[in-house]
């Protein structure tokens, strides 16, 4: 089954999530046995309980250090203080980083939440591991970084405020315990914590108190909870109090969202960084999520100082992130566990801000989406110090195995550890293997001359230091196209160069068939079927209120309408 159009918004969609790309064969035994005890968890989709996966019986506590992997959903390198951005946007990473080792070139692999977190956690890009928007599931036959630790002997825990981290796409995998700000225990607690940020005239974004409903709204999702900053440093550290072995080291990933739309960065965070007549002109552009896909989409414009408002809210919201990360570096210090606990702090991927004539993270694998931040602290064995090379994000596995002295990634996967660079290729490469078509219907109804193919395409990119290579294809695999660029003059990529001009650039192309010939491509046709779930309407809420839900795609002319959902 591939092919699925609705022409409203219905809360089938949520298992359409899970269940919309199975083309076939019979599932393995095993894998159908341990969907089958996913299934019968002690939760559904966005209830799923602390405990959805039976924790096996532990062996010897190993003598590592803990892992602590904090994923800031939504943050691009360029626009942290801590890469050199003219506001400070993150004082906490800034000092953080002076311990550490701070990767400047660290690129993601891909350009949003699904196959972003799918190959950090597996160590193979989105192409291999299949977790794309076409088919919305990390098959069970992908070993993870968490299970690898797991099996070796670490409590392993997962805090997400995306919605993405749980049953219905299984990156749950390998996690003993994982909590959401939703769960019962804590959302009074985050949904406290979102109150505490809304700012009452503010008019920007669907959840704002004076937002008003407009040509592009898509109505006012009461999801709540997405500022969980705070929350999650709680939640975390409670985990590992109650833990029945306090000696086992732990392995742990949390999710940020504060900088994902919509987004409400607090007033003390906007003060800091703008002054009173900028934060009154924040909270007059509209910023709700069609609005934005209506600017990529050429439907309607926003001005220069609309845009300029648009990045001024979103580095409020990464001092918020910073905020709460650097209270948890804090406690974790004066708890004295944070010089034995290896600290990652990165993105699943960035943000547009209308470079390129885009906003949000769709349709394109340029730096403002790709280049993210990969700040390691580990004092045992690292020195503080830079890193200037590109590296890939796909290496944070093996980075923390080789740290921890834990078994490194399986054979065939992509996660060298990136301790030594010197030892790294040269280059990074990233992917958009499905094209995320959503709500692109409703844009359509308004645009005069809508063209759906340039959000149709799939893309393929590799950088090195100097030069990046951009190929893209039409959804049906023809109409290739080549853009170069020189990021040292560019870093934004606004000037794609005739290749006479590029010639290093052009030669880089010629990396990603041989790349994509070191692993095993991902085969749709033998792929893992999700297991089929009821309708959860708080999931569709949730995944509303951060645009992730496709309206329909009834107005594309017939023949060019997208064969999948949007994400
Ligand atoms: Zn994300």
């Amino acid at each position: 089954m591939r092919t699925l159009y609705r022409r409203t918004l219905g809360l089938a969609v949520v298992s359409l999530l899970a269940a919309s790309c199975w083309s076939g064969n019979e599932e393995p035994t095993e894998v159908a046995q341990r969907l089958k005890r996913r299934a019968q968890g002690p939760g559904k989709g966005g209830k799923a309980a602390a405990a959805a996966r039976p924790v096996k019986p532990k062996g010897p506590a190993p003598t590592g250090p803990n892992v602590l992997i904090l994923v800031w959903d939504t943050v691009r390198a360029d626009h942290l203080s801590a890469y050199g951005y003219g506001l400070d946007t993150s004082p906490n990473l800034k000092a953080f980083a002076k311990e550490g080792v701070l990767y400047e070139r660290a690129i993601s692999p891909a350009m949003w939440t699904l196959p972003s977190h799918s190959a950090m956690f597996t160590g193979l890009p989105e192409s291999a591991n299949g977790a794309t928007a076409d088919h919305k599931w990390l098959d069970d036959k992908f070993p993870t970084m968490a299970e690898s630790f797991s099996d070796y002997g670490y409590d392993t825990y997962l805090f997400s405020a995306n919605p993405y981290l749980q049953d219905h796409t299984n990156l749950g995998q390998g996690f003993d315990a994982r909590e959401y700000p939703w769960d019962p225990k804590w959302k009074r607690k985050a949904a406290a914590n979102t109150r505490a940020k809304l700012i009452a005239d503010d008019a920007s974004t669907e959840l704002s108190p004076a937002y008003v409903e407009g040509e592009f709204s898509s109505g006012r999702p009461n999801d709540k909870v997405k500022e969980a900053g705070p929350v999650s440093a709680e939640a975390l550290l409670t985990w590992v109090d109650g833990r029945a072995e306090a000696a086992r080291p732990w392995f742990a990933v949390i999710n940020y969202m504060e900088a994902h739309a919509p987004r409400i960065p607090s007033i003390e965070s906007r003060s800091a960084l703008f002054d009173v007549a900028a934060i009154a002109q924040q909270k007059k552009v509209d910023e709700s999520y069609g609005r934005l896909l209506a600017y990529t989409t050429h439907v309607r414009e926003y001005t220069d100082a609309e845009l300029a408002t648009i990045a001024q809210v979103y580095d409020a919201s990464l001092r918020d992130l910073d905020q709460a990360t650097g209270a948890l570096f804090d406690t974790l210090r004066q708890k004295g566990v944070l010089d034995n606990t290896i600290v990652v702090i990165t993105a699943d991927h960035g943000e547009h801000l209308g470079e390129n004539h885009l906003l949000d993270h769709k349709y394109s694998v340029y730096n403002a989406l790709v280049h993210v931040p990969l700040v390691i602290r580990y004092p045992a064995r690292l020195k503080p110090g830079v890193v200037t090379q590109v590296v890939s994000n796909l290496g944070i596995w093996g980075t923390v195995a080789d740290l921890a002295g834990a078994p490194p990634p399986p054979a065939g996967t992509l996660s060298p550890s990136l301790v030594d660079p010197s030892k790294l290729m040269p280059e990074a490469f990233s992917e958009l293997v499905a094209a995320t078509p959503m709500a692109l219907g409703r844009m359509a109804k308004a645009g005069e001359q809508f063209e759906w193919g340039p959000f149709l395409r799939t893309y393929a990119a590799v950088q090195d230091n100097a030069h990046k290579c951009i190929i893209s294809h039409a959804k049906d695999g023809t109409d290739e196209q080549r853009k170069l660029f020189d990021l040292v003059a560019d870093p934004l990529e606004a000037r794609d160069l005739p290749a006479g001009k590029a010639k290093e650039a052009a030669a880089l192309c010629d990396r990603i068939v041989p790349w994509r010939a070191t692993f095993t491509a991902y085969d749709p046709a033998t792929g893992e079927k999700p297991p089929a779930r009821a309708s959860d309407p708080e999931l569709a809420a949730r995944l509303q209120a951060l645009g992730y839900l496709d309206e329909g795609t009834a107005a594309a002319p017939a023949g060019d309408k997208p064969a999948t959902e949007g994400k």
